[in-house]
């Protein structure tokens, strides 16, 4: 269970910054998870949930923002969303495409206090 050390490693950076601004307790993390990352939000909110016990984030709120996977034709500069398992181009069917976003975690905002 990968989402284990993804969120120890998050939670680490949200600490580190917080105790450098003076915060004391952190009240909610938001993260930004692209569809095609490889994580399952139960997953998430579970590793956070068991992870904050007894720190400073604990009864944080996980605010979890999904991001779509989108593809870049590199035929014709589309940008589009795959539909099912393929990644060809919607509009000209190429098959030579580039991930622009969806493969992306990371931290969006926190908030304490
Ligand atoms: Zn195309």
């Amino acid at each position: 269970m990968h989402e284990l050390s993804l969120i120890q490693n998050l939670l680490n950076i949200v600490m580190q910054s917080a105790s450098d601004n003076g915060i004391k307790k952190v009240s909610s993390v938001a993260l930004v998870v692209g569809e095609n990352y490889g994580v399952l939000p139960d997953a998430l909110d579970f590793a956070f949930h068991v992870l904050t016990q007894d720190t400073m984030c604990a009864g944080a709120a996980l605010v979890v923002q999904k991001k779509p996977l989108v593809l870049r034709c590199k035929e014709c500069l589309a940008e589009f969303s795959p539909q099912g398992a393929t990644c060809r181009c919607t509009y000209c069917q190429a098959f030579r495409t580039e991930v622009v976003s969806g493969r992306e975690l990371y931290i969006d905002y926190y908030e304490g206090e």
